[in-house]
């Protein structure tokens, strides 16, 4: 084991098999990276499958009809995921994301979700759970997420015109049914619900201001719109510098539109810069991924849909949980939860990466014959 580099089962990324300790001690719950840095919160990738063609994540020249997803066999199965997120929990998460692909597609995610619900933190607190989806089957399954335990949801909408939003989305999706989607998870009871707009300079930025006027009139101050910076995200999107708008840009027009006061960040690790409408009229986040890194207090894991840990959005490596979760120790014993949770550990104190920090350097650029990870594999 150790360094060595194995082929994943489509061979679309290079992984490593972590190395575990010879004699594992029990997670403390305070580990840290090379730069400090806490582990908290963890991003899980359900399906590497969605129903959408956004350009910006799986353009349709590339993830057509002849695109092999990930077979049935290769998905962590839900026991896998439940029991790798309570060796993460016992190192500090709090916080899980279930994402995609779009989640939604993966079948009876509510049963994951119950599983997921019924974790405890070592000082035996419930869980904070999430769910980013693209809409499409919300108004199908909010009720049974949240009946399962799911507690607040975020929706992608990156348009409140139905023409633009269909072009974002590539496949002709009305909008009207994410909005219904998102009303579907009010009734619910999921709150607060998050509504992320990835803001692409040309394309969809004449959205910013009536997306925001109707969530406030249509949502109320419970649901909270944020706009996100596009992003340079793996290696089929085209991204040009020159389409990201930057989130000072939208603050401005927001605070020409209503008027704006900032506010403080909800929790260390936060992404999103918040604002409050001067009215009483809700909040509004804006996350800069481009033009303000936040790299310093990220505290995030990735657990993508076939069982590898990656360390940041941006990595073209990651480790190959899964061997672990389905293979066996030397001694011919499957691998303890120990022994798992400590070849984690040891991941994470290894960590050292910050590419936001470093974007455009020689030092953010993938090791030779290596190409970064997609969205749609790790989620966002
Ligand atoms: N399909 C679900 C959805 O769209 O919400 C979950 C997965 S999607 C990969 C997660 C988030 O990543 C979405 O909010 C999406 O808008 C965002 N995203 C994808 N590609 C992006 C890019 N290049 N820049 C910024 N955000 C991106
Ligand atoms: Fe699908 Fe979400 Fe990617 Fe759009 S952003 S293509 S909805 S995974
Ligand atoms: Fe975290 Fe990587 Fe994003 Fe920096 S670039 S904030 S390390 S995910």
């Amino acid at each position: 084991m150790g360094d060595n580099v194995i082929p994943l089962v489509d061979q679309r990324l290079a992984s490593t098999v972590p190395t575990v300790p010879a004699d594992p001690g029990p997670p403390s719950g305070l580990l840290a990276d090379r730069r400090g840095r806490p582990l908290r919160d963890l991003r899980i990738s359900v399906t590497d499958r969605c129903n959408f063609r956004c350009s910006y994540c799986m353009p349709k020249e590339v993830f057509d009809g002849q695109y092999r997803f990930l077979p049935q066999s290769a998905l962590l199965s839900f026991e896998e995921i439940t029991r790798t997120a309570r060796l993460f929990v016992a190192h500090g998460v709090a916080k899980l994301r279930l994402t995609g692909g779009e989640p939604l597609l993966r079948r009876h995610l509510e049963r994951l979700v119950e599983q997921l619900a019924a974790l405890r933190t070592p000082t035996g607190e419930s869980l904070d759970i999430t769910l980013t989806t693209n809409g499409s089957l919300l108004e199908r399954k909010a009720q049974a997420l949240r009946d399962a335990g799911l507690r607040r949801v975020t929706v992608s909408l990156d348009a409140l015109d139905d023409a633009t939003f269909r072009r974002m989305n590539d496949v002709d999706f009305p909008v009207a049914d994410v909005l219904r989607g998102i009303e579907a998870a009010q009734r619910a009871g999921l709150a607060p619900i998050k509504i992320n707009m990835v803001v692409k300079r040309g394309t969809n930025d004449d959205q910013i201001v009536p997306l925001a006027r109707h969530v406030r009139e249509h949502f109320g101050p419970g649901v909270v719109l944020r706009f996100i910076e596009y992003m340079d995200v793996g290696a089929t999107n085209g991204w040009r510098m020159d389409e990201v708008l930057p989130a000072r840009e939208v603050v401005r027009r927001l605070d020409a539109a209503f008027g704006l006061q900032p506010l403080q960040p909800a929790a260390p690790g936060e992404t999103a810069e918040r604002w409050r409408y001067a009215d009483g009229g809700g909040e509004i986040g804006v996350i800069g991924s481009v033009t303000q890194a936040f790299c310093g207090d990220c505290n995030r894991a990735r657990l993508s849909t076939e069982g590898q840990l990656y360390l940041c959005l941006f990595a073209s490596r990651g480790h190959d949980l899964r061997a672990l979760l389905r293979g066996t120790a030397p001694d011919g014993r499957p691998y303890s939860d120990a022994q798992v949770a400590a070849a984690i550990g040891l991941v994470w104190a290894g960590r050292e990466d910050r590419y936001s920090e470093l974007r455009g350097g020689a030092q953010a650029a993938p090791a030779s014959g290596e190409r970064r990870v997609e969205m749609h594999y790790i989620g966002g």
